[in-house]
């Protein structure tokens, strides 16, 4: 292939392995070659010249901002037509990478596992496909299929994401919600409102939920080898809950994946689809029985009634944003927390408001007692490799 028409970015922190590749691209004839030792220097040398390059090679473990969170930039900000990755990386990582890099439209060359040599070099650079960038913006309301569905459950596109659970009185990471995205090659990210409902209908839910769980298991590990022991939550249709097999196999998936279900709490979600409610009682008290905790997601709307709890073992609630939205200034949702929280502890249930967004906010659910918060004003969703970090660098707000 001839490169001399081509402008080729070599990111790598490492100076000798960073030389080296140079000029082996040099040899093959690459036009212009540019270098960065770290992602933060080499977004800003692709920013100032206004132009995407056509191939970046890029090491995953770099120090100031790792290769990961490089590509997702480069991918959504379209500063390349195309990436190969260097890697010494765990293949799921590598996977993760790959998903997110095509779901923008960016061509993924290959990998190339350290030390490499010329050939794996001119491998990833026969690959690369020019043409013009696709420039318009990912549109998530885009037209699929269950075919679409099918594939990309197949081709591993879904992928969580994952927000902190943090506690009120102590500021500290409990836990995590594990939210499901879909990268879809050449749409970008398409959010669960898009595709759950669907998923339930064509019977994908749950092969879904097994991906997501079996995902967040490997999160889970990873971060307990940091230091960072913690819970997952992981939403759950109660289309799945027909299943009278689903406690047993998401026990086992659990088990398998080296974690404990004593680990994991399950959130219910409202469905419009119809279900059959003896079945789901049966399951979820089996999947209590199994270790699994059991939340009531978004409650006080829709299915997630006082019914319910009289019927389920649950362990937690779950008080929906609707009610958290405006609540300093909004006696009527205040008036409904308080209720809600004073049922929850009742029933001795842990307490979750989700979407907080505001100090305010905090400060009133803070001084209502309720246990976690969860929402924009502690994090966004985030990948699951960024939750380390993010955990460094949170502070919860001083005492008011
Ligand atoms: P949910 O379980 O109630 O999750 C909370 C949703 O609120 C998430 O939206 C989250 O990104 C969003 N959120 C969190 N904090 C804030 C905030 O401060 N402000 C605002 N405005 N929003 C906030 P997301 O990720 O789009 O998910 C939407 C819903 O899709 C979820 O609601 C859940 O019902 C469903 N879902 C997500 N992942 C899965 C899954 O793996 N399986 C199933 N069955 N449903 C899922
Ligand atoms: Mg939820
Ligand atoms: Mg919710």
């Amino acid at each position: 292939m001839d490169l001399s028409s081509y402008t080729v970015m070599v990111v790598e922190d490492h100076d000798f392995q960073r030389r080296m590749t140079l000029q082996m691209l040099k040899d093959m004839g690459a036009g212009v070659l540019l270098e960065a030792a770290n992602g933060r220097a080499a977004l800003s040398l692709l920013v100032d010249r206004g132009e995407p390059v056509d191939i970046i090679f890029c090491d995953l473990d770099m120090p100031e901002m790792d290769g990961v969170e490089f590509i997702s930039h480069v991918a959504q900000d379209q500063l390349a037509q195309s990436i190969a990755v260097i890697s010494a990386m765990e293949i799921s990582i590598l996977n993760t990478v790959e998903t997110m890099a095509k779901a923008y439209g960016l061509q993924v060359l290959g990998t190339i596992s350290k030390p490499f040599d010329l050939h794996e070099l001119t491998r990833c650079v026969a690959n690369f496909q020019p043409k013009g960038i696709a420039l318009e913006a990912s549109h998530a309301g885009a037209e699929f299929n269950v075919e679409d569905l099918k594939r990309g459950l197949k081709e591993r596109e879904f992928l969580t994401f994952f927000q902190p659970k943090v506690s009120f009185a102590t500021g500290e990471v409990e836990g995590v919600e594990a939210l499901v995205r879909w990268f879809r090659p050449g749409y970008g990210v398409i959010t669960p409102f898009h595709f759950i409902r669907q998923m339930e209908l064509e019977g994908l839910v749950t092969p879904l939920t097994e991906v997501l769980l079996t995902q967040t298991c490997g999160y889970l590990k990873a971060w307990a080898r940091r230091g960072h022991v913690m819970t997952a939550s992981v939403n759950i249709s109660m289309h799945c809950l027909e299943d009278v097999s689903i406690a047993d196999r998401l026990h086992d998936l659990v088990k398998e994946s080296g974690c404990d279900p004593k680990q994991i709490i399950l959130e219910v979600t409202e469905t419009e689809v119809m279900i059959d409610v003896a079945k789901v009682l049966n399951v979820l008290a089996r999947l209590r029985l199994k270790g699994f905790g059991l939340s009531i997601d978004d409650f006080g709307t829709g299915y997630s009634s006082l019914q319910q709890l009289s019927n389920v073992p649950f362990t937690e609630l779950k008080i929906d944003q609707s009610f958290v939205k405006d609540s300093p200034t909004q006696a009527r949702h205040r008036t409904i927390i308080e209720t809600s929280l004073d049922l929850a502890h009742k029933l001795k249930l842990k307490t979750v408001a989700e979407g907080v967004e505001s100090r305010a906010e905090w400060d009133l659910l803070k001084s209502l007692e309720c246990q976690q918060a969860q929402g924009y004003f502690v994090a966004r969703p985030m990948p699951g490799h960024q939750i380390p970090e993010w955990i460094q660098m949170w502070q919860a707000p001083e005492e008011a």
